[in-house]
């Protein structure tokens, strides 16, 4: 018997942990490839015994081929008395993310095209890519661009961007923690954007320390049912890349989550899998329909995060994304405003709470027999009506007691049980174990 989730764990502590991790990575330029991916398995590598897998520029995976690594130094536009009007030092933002170097001299004019702002946000800088066309150019918001315009005298401006793309190698992390089964649990998150916290730190964060908690668990003697495997790779050719060179693994994953953008203040909202109604979609659609007033439900579609290639016809397997605001949904999205201020430990740690429900589902759902099912079994004299764990309220307890002693008919599992009688997994697993310790379930 195992609890991923503990109703009784004090989730501050580990909020205030996230949100250091969140802060330590921020300041990193990350991309798909480079030294600010190294920088950041490293720093998860503290917490967790991550493996850190190379794979080298050009190696064909699938319809793809790993691109060139990409690594940035410097870049600033300097205006005509030298002074550095857009810094890649303030914010790595400014640089088109990917850019090939450059150094050149050109008026604001001719300059315009390879600049980004957000007009309708004219404060944020928003944040790009050109992964796969070689180009370059800076992002800055609107406002900073029209003070460049305001003092404009037609003069030159120097731009440099002190970055090298040449063959190198893909980086990405990865981290297994054997369970009793082969069969496996995909948590995967990106780690591609630079100083962006709700999409791509968050999720880093709550992967690090689910992975330490199951880790603890098992450590203190309760090996989980399920093997569980924790991917930190770049957004779209790092789950391609990984499933090119380890088809036959994905074959073992039974269920899985992409975790993105789980920091911010935002409702939470589960995309279900290509599959739609596999175990995974329902502990995800159960563990939110109990736990919180409302909640945004996403039929699959192929866009989005990693779960685009997860879910693959070729695939197909059952990954699902849990998320707070989603991919594209909120006005920080892809933009400077997406910061520190934008997400919260106490966020992340309901997050986290929740990812742990879903998992609390995986592990303990079963389907278990009704030893006494002709007419109701005495509870009383089994002394049941006061054999309530401390989390659960009494009243609700006996009900669950009621329900799960009608529904173990060897047709349902716990949580077909917890969905039918509308209460929490949590209260249907603790009526399933107090009827199991007094021999009136058994294993199906
Ligand atoms: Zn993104």
């Amino acid at each position: 018997m195992i609890n991923i989730y503990d109703p009784e764990l004090d989730f501050a502590p580990l909020g205030e942990q996230m949100y250091q991790l969140v802060e330590t990575l921020y300041p990193i330029c990350r991309s798909i490839t480079g030294p600010g991916v190294r920088e950041t398995m490293a720093h998860i590598q503290k917490l967790l015994p991550i493996t850190i897998n190379e794979v080298p520029s050009g190696t064909a995976v699938f319809d793809w081929e790993v691109p060139k690594e990409w690594a940035i130094r410097d870049a600033y536009i300097k205006n005509s008395a030298g002074v550095r009007v857009i810094d890649f030092k303030k914010s790595n933002l400014h640089v088109l993310n990917y850019s090939t170097p450059v150094n050149q001299r050109m008026t604001l004019e001719q300059l315009r095209p390879h600049l980004t702002t957000l007009p309708e946000q004219p404060d944020w800088i928003p944040y790009r890519t050109t992964y796969y066309q070689e180009k370059w150019g800076f992002c800055l918001s609107q406002n900073h661009l029209d003070a460049l315009a305001a003092t404009d005298n037609g003069g030159e401006y120097e731009m440099v961007i002190d970055s090298t793309l040449q063959n190198g190698s893909l980086t990405y992390g990865e981290y297994v923690i054997k369970g009793e089964s082969t069969d496996e649990v995909l948590i995967s998150c990106h780690t591609c954007h630079p100083s962006l916290c709700n999409d791509n730190l968050s999720g880093i964060a709550l992967a690090t320390y689910l992975a330490r908690h199951i880790e603890q668990i098992k450590a203190s003697g309760t090996k989980p049912r399920y093997t569980y495997r924790f991917l930190f790779i770049p957004g779209t050719i790092g789950s391609i890349t990984w499933l090119a060179l380890n088809e036959a693994k994905a074959k073992n994953i039974k269920h899985g989550l992409v975790v993105v953008c789980v920091g911010d203040a935002g409702k939470f909202s589960y995309k279900t899998s290509r599959q739609g109604d596999a175990l995974i979609d329902r502990a995800a659609k159960h563990v939110l329909t109990s736990e919180k007033e409302s909640f945004n439900l996403i039929d699959f579609f192929p866009y989005g995060y990693d779960e685009r290639q997860y879910c693959s016809p070729g695939f197909n397997l059952a990954v699902g994304s849990l998320s707070r605001s989603t991919h594209g949904k909120f006005a920080q999205y892809h933009s400077s405003a997406d910061d520190l201020s934008f997400v919260s430990g106490k966020h992340i740690a309901e997050s986290l709470a929740v990812y742990m429900q879903v998992l609390d589902v995986l592990e303990n759902d079963a389907v278990l027999v009704n030893q006494n099912p002709k007419c109701e079994p005495r509870l009383g004299k089994r002394g049941l009506y006061g054999n309530v764990g401390a989390t659960v309220h009494r009243p609700t307890f006996e009900m669950a007691l009621l329900w799960t002693l009608n529904l173990t008919d060897g047709q349902h599992s716990l949580l077909d049980i917890a969905k039918r009688a509308k209460l929490p997994f949590e209260t249907i697993k603790q009526a399933a174990r107090a009827l199991q310790a007094c021999d009136l379930l058994k294993k199906a």
